[in-house]
Protein backbone atom coordinates (compact mmCIF):
# COMPACT_ATOMS: atom_id res chain seq x y z
CA UNK A 1 0.00 0.00 0.00
CA UNK A 2 1.38 3.34 -1.00
CA UNK A 3 0.98 6.64 1.44
CA UNK A 4 -1.89 7.99 -1.13
CA UNK A 5 -4.10 4.64 -0.56
CA UNK A 6 -3.02 4.40 3.17
CA UNK A 7 -4.51 8.30 3.13
CA UNK A 8 -7.68 7.32 1.38
CA UNK A 9 -8.36 3.83 2.96
CA UNK A 10 -8.09 5.32 6.70
CA UNK A 11 -10.39 8.83 5.66
CA UNK A 12 -13.05 6.24 4.30
CA UNK A 13 -12.72 3.98 7.33
CA UNK A 14 -13.10 6.41 9.44
CA UNK A 15 -15.60 8.79 7.95
CA UNK A 16 -18.06 5.04 7.50
CA UNK A 17 -17.46 4.82 11.95
CA UNK A 18 -18.82 8.42 12.32
CA UNK A 19 -15.38 9.81 13.24
CA UNK A 20 -15.96 13.92 12.83
CA UNK A 21 -12.74 14.43 11.67
CA UNK A 22 -11.85 11.42 9.44
CA UNK A 23 -9.52 13.89 6.76
CA UNK A 24 -7.40 15.09 9.50
CA UNK A 25 -6.96 12.34 11.59
CA UNK A 26 -6.18 9.72 8.69
CA UNK A 27 -3.41 12.79 7.83
CA UNK A 28 -2.14 12.45 11.01
CA UNK A 29 -2.25 9.15 11.58
CA UNK A 30 -0.74 8.28 8.49
CA UNK A 31 2.25 10.73 9.06
CA UNK A 32 2.71 9.48 12.65
CA UNK A 33 3.17 5.68 11.25
CA UNK A 34 5.31 6.72 8.23
CA UNK A 35 7.75 8.91 10.56
CA UNK A 36 6.84 12.09 8.17
CA UNK A 37 5.33 15.62 9.02
CA UNK A 38 1.84 16.45 7.32
CA UNK A 39 3.61 18.28 4.28
CA UNK A 40 6.15 15.41 3.38
CA UNK A 41 2.93 12.81 3.95
CA UNK A 42 0.98 14.81 1.02
CA UNK A 43 4.02 14.84 -0.83
CA UNK A 44 5.20 11.78 -0.78
CA UNK A 45 1.88 9.67 -2.01
CA UNK A 46 3.66 7.00 -3.89
CA UNK A 47 6.14 6.04 -1.25
CA UNK A 48 5.07 2.24 -0.03
CA UNK A 49 4.52 1.18 3.12
CA UNK A 50 6.29 -1.58 4.76
CA UNK A 51 3.96 -4.44 6.20
CA UNK A 52 5.09 -3.62 9.55
CA UNK A 53 4.03 0.40 9.16
CA UNK A 54 0.25 -0.96 7.15
CA UNK A 55 0.03 -3.25 10.50
CA UNK A 56 0.53 -0.41 12.85
CA UNK A 57 -1.90 1.92 10.82
CA UNK A 58 -4.44 -1.52 10.81
CA UNK A 59 -4.46 -0.91 14.68
CA UNK A 60 -3.94 2.31 15.42
CA UNK A 61 -7.24 2.71 13.19
CA UNK A 62 -9.37 0.45 14.91
CA UNK A 63 -8.46 2.11 18.04
CA UNK A 64 -10.16 5.28 16.54
CA UNK A 65 -13.07 3.88 15.08
CA UNK A 66 -13.78 3.06 18.71
CA UNK A 67 -13.26 6.18 19.71
CA UNK A 68 -10.01 6.48 21.45
CA UNK A 69 -8.53 9.83 21.28
CA UNK A 70 -6.33 11.16 18.56
CA UNK A 71 -3.82 12.32 20.99
CA UNK A 72 -3.68 9.25 22.98
CA UNK A 73 -2.52 6.88 19.85
CA UNK A 74 -0.41 9.50 18.52
CA UNK A 75 1.31 9.96 22.35
CA UNK A 76 1.32 13.60 22.25
CA UNK A 77 -0.33 16.79 22.02
CA UNK A 78 1.31 20.52 21.30
CA UNK A 79 0.80 23.04 23.77
CA UNK A 80 1.60 26.27 24.17
CA UNK A 81 4.13 25.76 21.19
CA UNK A 82 5.33 22.77 23.14
CA UNK A 83 5.12 18.57 22.60
CA UNK A 84 3.67 17.15 25.20
CA UNK A 85 3.81 13.24 25.94
CA UNK A 86 0.13 11.73 27.10
CA UNK A 87 -1.86 9.34 27.60
CA UNK A 88 -4.40 7.40 29.26
CA UNK A 89 -3.14 8.39 32.90
CA UNK A 90 -3.85 12.31 31.80
CA UNK A 91 -5.97 14.58 30.46
CA UNK A 92 -5.29 15.75 26.98
CA UNK A 93 -4.14 19.49 27.22
CA UNK A 94 -6.82 21.70 25.76
CA UNK A 95 -6.07 25.10 23.75
CA UNK A 96 -8.03 27.15 26.07
CA UNK A 97 -5.82 26.25 28.95
CA UNK A 98 -3.12 28.36 26.88
CA UNK A 99 -5.34 31.55 27.84
CA UNK A 100 -4.68 30.52 31.53
CA UNK A 101 -0.92 30.29 31.19
CA UNK A 102 -0.93 33.53 29.43
CA UNK A 103 -2.18 35.43 32.24
CA UNK A 104 0.41 33.57 35.06
CA UNK A 105 3.16 34.37 32.41
CA UNK A 106 2.27 38.30 32.17
CA UNK A 107 2.40 38.18 35.99
CA UNK A 108 5.15 36.61 36.72
CA UNK A 109 7.44 38.41 33.93
CA UNK A 110 8.83 41.16 36.47
CA UNK A 111 9.24 38.79 39.60
CA UNK A 112 12.57 38.08 39.87
CA UNK A 113 12.45 35.15 42.92
CA UNK A 114 8.99 34.44 41.47
CA UNK A 115 7.68 30.91 42.77
CA UNK A 116 4.66 29.45 41.20
CA UNK A 117 2.64 26.13 42.17
CA UNK A 118 0.35 24.14 39.51
CA UNK A 119 -2.34 22.34 41.78
CA UNK A 120 -3.92 19.59 39.52
CA UNK A 121 -0.90 19.53 37.14
CA UNK A 122 -1.84 16.32 35.02
CA UNK A 123 0.32 16.20 32.48
CA UNK A 124 2.55 18.93 33.79
CA UNK A 125 1.24 21.01 31.21
CA UNK A 126 0.64 24.23 32.59
CA UNK A 127 3.65 23.54 34.82
CA UNK A 128 6.26 22.81 32.29
CA UNK A 129 4.99 25.90 30.04
CA UNK A 130 5.40 27.96 33.00
CA UNK A 131 9.24 27.37 34.02
CA UNK A 132 9.85 27.54 30.22
CA UNK A 133 8.37 30.05 29.52
CA UNK A 134 9.64 31.68 32.85
CA UNK A 135 12.76 30.56 32.95
CA UNK A 136 13.76 33.01 36.79
CA UNK A 137 11.05 31.66 38.17
CA UNK A 138 10.52 28.45 40.00
CA UNK A 139 7.69 26.05 39.70
CA UNK A 140 6.15 23.67 42.33
CA UNK A 141 3.43 20.87 40.56
CA UNK A 142 1.21 18.28 42.97
CA UNK A 143 -1.14 16.16 41.85
CA UNK A 144 -2.75 13.24 43.57
CA UNK A 145 -2.23 10.81 40.85
CA UNK A 146 1.11 9.18 40.58
CA UNK A 147 0.45 8.08 37.33
CA UNK A 148 -0.31 11.26 35.86
CA UNK A 149 2.82 12.61 37.74
CA UNK A 150 5.32 10.15 35.90
CA UNK A 151 3.91 11.65 32.88
CA UNK A 152 4.25 15.09 33.88
CA UNK A 153 8.01 14.39 35.27
CA UNK A 154 8.78 12.94 31.52
CA UNK A 155 7.28 16.20 30.14
CA UNK A 156 9.55 18.01 32.53
CA UNK A 157 12.60 16.37 31.10
CA UNK A 158 11.88 15.92 27.48
CA UNK A 159 10.99 19.63 27.96
CA UNK A 160 13.68 20.26 29.22
CA UNK A 161 13.12 22.46 32.54
CA UNK A 162 13.10 21.77 36.00
CA UNK A 163 9.84 21.09 38.13
CA UNK A 164 9.48 20.31 41.68
CA UNK A 165 6.62 17.82 41.35
CA UNK A 166 4.40 16.55 44.35
CA UNK A 167 1.87 13.50 45.11
CA UNK A 168 -0.86 14.67 47.11
CA UNK A 169 -4.18 16.18 47.41
CA UNK A 170 -3.88 19.61 46.47
CA UNK A 171 -1.75 21.31 48.84
CA UNK A 172 -1.37 18.68 51.07
CA UNK A 173 1.97 17.47 50.07
CA UNK A 174 3.16 21.16 49.37
CA UNK A 175 6.01 22.24 52.11
CA UNK A 176 4.37 24.29 54.98
CA UNK A 177 7.27 27.24 54.36
CA UNK A 178 6.61 28.00 51.03
CA UNK A 179 4.72 30.98 49.73
CA UNK A 180 3.74 31.80 46.07
CA UNK A 181 3.34 34.47 43.92
CA UNK A 182 1.08 32.53 41.25
CA UNK A 183 -1.18 29.32 42.42
CA UNK A 184 -2.40 28.15 38.83
CA UNK A 185 -5.09 25.28 38.24
CA UNK A 186 -6.75 23.22 35.81
CA UNK A 187 -8.81 21.74 38.31
CA UNK A 188 -11.70 18.95 37.35
CA UNK A 189 -14.82 20.74 37.03
CA UNK A 190 -17.51 18.53 35.66
CA UNK A 191 -20.51 17.93 37.40
CA UNK A 192 -20.48 14.35 38.74
CA UNK A 193 -24.12 13.95 36.81
CA UNK A 194 -22.56 15.12 33.58
CA UNK A 195 -19.31 12.87 33.47
CA UNK A 196 -21.27 9.85 32.05
CA UNK A 197 -22.60 12.23 28.98
CA UNK A 198 -19.12 13.16 27.37
CA UNK A 199 -18.52 13.19 24.00
CA UNK A 200 -17.21 9.42 23.31
CA UNK A 201 -13.36 10.44 23.27
CA UNK A 202 -13.72 12.29 26.35
CA UNK A 203 -14.76 9.46 28.09
CA UNK A 204 -11.62 8.01 27.89
CA UNK A 205 -9.72 9.87 29.65
CA UNK A 206 -9.42 9.56 33.46
CA UNK A 207 -12.76 10.59 35.09
CA UNK A 208 -10.62 11.88 38.23
CA UNK A 209 -9.60 14.64 35.84
CA UNK A 210 -12.83 15.64 35.21
CA UNK A 211 -15.36 14.91 38.05
CA UNK A 212 -15.87 18.39 39.95
CA UNK A 213 -18.43 16.51 42.46
CA UNK A 214 -21.70 17.13 42.45
CA UNK A 215 -22.21 20.67 40.99
CA UNK A 216 -18.86 20.63 39.66
CA UNK A 217 -17.25 23.04 42.16
CA UNK A 218 -15.71 21.06 44.63
CA UNK A 219 -12.20 21.72 43.92
CA UNK A 220 -13.17 25.43 43.41
CA UNK A 221 -14.27 26.09 46.90
CA UNK A 222 -11.08 23.57 48.44
CA UNK A 223 -8.75 25.97 46.41
CA UNK A 224 -10.31 29.21 46.82
CA UNK A 225 -10.43 28.00 50.78
CA UNK A 226 -6.58 27.18 51.28
CA UNK A 227 -4.89 29.12 48.48
CA UNK A 228 -4.27 32.19 50.93
CA UNK A 229 -2.60 30.57 53.51
CA UNK A 230 0.41 29.36 50.60
CA UNK A 231 -0.32 32.71 48.60
CA UNK A 232 2.49 35.91 48.98
CA UNK A 233 0.59 39.17 50.38
CA UNK A 234 -0.48 40.62 46.88
CA UNK A 235 0.27 36.84 45.08
CA UNK A 236 -2.42 35.45 42.60
CA UNK A 237 -4.75 33.08 42.21
CA UNK A 238 -5.48 31.54 39.00
CA UNK A 239 -7.82 29.15 38.06
CA UNK A 240 -9.05 27.46 34.42
CA UNK A 241 -13.20 27.44 34.83
CA UNK A 242 -16.17 25.46 33.32
CA UNK A 243 -18.03 28.29 30.68
CA UNK A 244 -20.98 28.95 33.05
CA UNK A 245 -18.77 28.73 36.63
CA UNK A 246 -17.68 32.45 36.06
CA UNK A 247 -20.41 33.84 38.49
CA UNK A 248 -20.24 31.14 40.93
CA UNK A 249 -16.52 30.81 41.44
CA UNK A 250 -16.01 34.56 41.71
CA UNK A 251 -18.44 35.09 44.09
CA UNK A 252 -16.57 32.18 46.61
CA UNK A 253 -13.06 34.36 46.03
CA UNK A 254 -14.80 37.63 46.57
CA UNK A 255 -16.40 36.21 49.83
CA UNK A 256 -13.21 34.70 51.02
CA UNK A 257 -11.82 38.05 51.13
CA UNK A 258 -9.61 37.90 47.33
CA UNK A 259 -9.14 41.27 45.22
CA UNK A 260 -8.93 42.35 42.09
CA UNK A 261 -11.42 39.42 41.35
CA UNK A 262 -11.88 39.02 37.54
CA UNK A 263 -13.53 36.12 35.54
CA UNK A 264 -11.65 36.34 32.06
CA UNK A 265 -12.79 34.91 28.09
CA UNK A 266 -10.83 32.45 26.13
CA UNK A 267 -10.27 33.22 22.32
CA UNK A 268 -13.35 31.68 21.69
CA UNK A 269 -14.86 34.19 24.02
CA UNK A 270 -16.45 31.85 26.29
CA UNK A 271 -15.74 32.65 30.41
CA UNK A 272 -12.76 30.95 31.05
CA UNK A 273 -10.86 31.67 33.73
CA UNK A 274 -10.76 33.39 37.38
CA UNK A 275 -7.82 35.51 38.75
CA UNK A 276 -8.17 37.26 42.32
CA UNK A 277 -5.01 38.59 44.31
CA UNK A 278 -4.50 37.76 48.38
CA UNK A 279 -4.83 40.97 49.40
CA UNK A 280 -1.18 42.76 50.17
N1 LIG B 1 -3.34 20.76 34.41
C1 LIG B 1 -3.61 19.83 33.38
C2 LIG B 1 -4.18 20.53 32.16
O1 LIG B 1 -4.58 21.66 32.23
C3 LIG B 1 -4.55 18.73 33.87
C4 LIG B 1 -5.84 19.23 34.41
C5 LIG B 1 -6.70 18.15 35.01
O2 LIG B 1 -6.29 16.97 35.11
N2 LIG B 1 -7.88 18.51 35.41
O3 LIG B 1 -4.23 20.02 31.09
Amino acid sequence: MTIGEALTHSRILLEKHGIPDPETDSLLLVSHIAGLDMLMTRLEKNRPLTTEQEQRLSSLLLSRTQRKPLQYLLGEQWFYGRRFIVDKRVLIPRQETESLCSLAISFLTDRKNGIALDLCTGSGAIAVTLAAECPHIQVYASDLSPDALDVARMNATANQVTVSFCEGDLFEAVSEGLRFDVIISNPPYIPSADCKNLQQEVLKEPVMALDGGGDGLDFYRRIVTEAPHYLKPGGALMMEIGYDQGEKVSSMCVNAGYVDVLVHRDLYGQQRMVTGKRPL
